[in-house]
């Protein structure tokens, strides 16, 4: 009883002192291991959404904790830029190797990640010395962040319309449209930015024919291909990288959500080319890529790379995929997604299926009004897509009534 009313006091004192940005359910999470939360009265939740694609090893790792204690043992969480520390340096070592990539500049978020490569992007055009050189294409429901110029990469008027005018010169195509590609690239073209698997806008994957033309495209023009893997990167989809399942490699790409399990990072990872126009001074962040959260991204990217955790995000995923496409309610429009990034996307909208969800010991997060998208921590089990296709049967056919 004591319990609950802790929760009451946790949840009265959110709705007093934050800035109401949130909406979020009545329970208050307190502990995890593995796959599961739990509330302070004790309930368990199987968690389908994993911090928003954040928590790639679940809760309570060994190693994350270990990784922490190792690093605040020397003392130090923190130096700045200022100086050189060991972590960072071999986590980018690590990223350069395990990618197409030759150097990396680190951020701490996603949205912070995309702007810095908007910039590298926007310096490499600046010494083309063609001053109209400053344009970025994106694409229909593309997400980058919420920061004002990733905002206005992230084409949502819901997102927008509050805060503009936003950044000049983004011209937006349509995601999967060939001809609409080649209507918004040309010579004044800076960047082109996409999801090679779009997250918030749904869960859609880029074709394979739509992603080359844009790489030749970008090519002919001499634009950077920006690829945004902040959600669909780090084995999500079954390879370590999105791109890999692809015909194309980008020029830069964006990391961020599960790099550090759950501390905040983000990353630009690039070309020596493209990095060879950056020079002391043109980019700079206090905290970003600081020892302690380092060292946990290092461990995090060693276990996942691992060619059978690999296998078995492949495996879990496509296990998941395919008992999405089994359930055969009238409700259902669509199943999709790629490892385990999955979307069911319903006739109705999916908040009340969200909210059964909470009831049933679940954790699920939509992605737009009538779509729910799987993101669950990496570890999940084939027994746990039969756990969640059982309990989401049963609550489709409760909202089906
Ligand atoms: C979440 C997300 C971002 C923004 O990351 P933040 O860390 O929230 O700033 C950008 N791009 C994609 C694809 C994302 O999923």
């Amino acid at each position: 009883m004591s319990e609950n009313t802790d929760a009451q006091a946790v949840i009265q004192a959110e709705h007093d002192y934050l800035v109401q940005t949130y909406v979020r359910p009545d329970f208050v999470l307190q502990h995890g291991d593995g796959m599961t939360l739990y509330d302070d009265a004790g309930n368990a939740y199987t968690d389908w959404v994993a911090g928003i694609a954040v928590n790639a090893l679940g809760y309570n790792d060994a190693g994350i904790a270990a990784a922490m204690q190792q690093q605040t043992a020397t003392g130090i969480i923190h130096t700045s830029n200022l100086y050189f520390t060991e972590p960072q340096v071999r986590l980018a070592k690590a990223l350069v190797e395990k990618s197409f990539a030759d150097r990396v500049f680190f951020s701490n978020s996603g949205a912070e990640a995309n702007e810095g490569a908007l910039k590298f992007a926007r310096r490499v055009a600046y010494d083309s010395g063609n001053a109209n050189k400053v344009e970025v294409v994106t694409f229909s429901e593309a997400f980058h962040g919420r920061t004002l110029a990733a905002l206005s990469l992230t084409p949502k008027e819901k997102y927008q319309k509050p805060y503009k005018p936003l950044m000049d010169h983004v011209v937006v195509a349509e995601f999967n449209n060939i001809e609409s590609a080649k209507g918004a690239i040309n010579a004044n073209t800076a960047a082109v930015i996409l999801e090679p698997i779009q997250g918030e806008g749904g869960i859609n994957v880029a074709t394979d024919a739509f992603l080359q033309v844009v790489r030749d495209l970008c090519d002919e023009h001499q634009a950077i291909l920006i690829f945004d893997e902040i959600q669909c990167g780090m084995g999500r989809s079954g390879t370590l990288w999105a791109y890999e399942q692809t015909p194309v490699v980008p020029d830069i790409m964006t990391l961020a959500k599960p790099l550090a399990g759950g501390l905040p990072i983000g990353a630009i990872l690039c070309t020596e080319e493209i990095a060879s126009h950056l020079k002391p001074g043109d980019h700079g962040s206090t905290f970003a890529g600081g020892p302690l959260v380092t060292n946990v991204a290092s461990y995090i990217l060693e276990r996942i790379s691992q060619p059978q955790f690999l296998a078995h995000i492949k495996e879990v995923g496509d296990y998941l995929l395919e008992r999405l496409e089994e359930l055969n309610s009238p409700l259902i429009v669509d199943v999709r997604g790629r490892g385990l990034m999955c979307a069911m996307e319903l006739k109705v909208e999916v908040a009340p299926v969200i909210k059964a969800g909470y009831e049933n010991g679940l954790l699920m997060v939509n992605a737009g009004t009538n779509t729910i998208r799987f993101v669950p921590p990496l570890i999940a089990e084939k027994s746990d897509v039969d756990e969640l296709v059982e309990k989401v049967t049963a609550i489709l056919e409760v909202v089906h009534a």
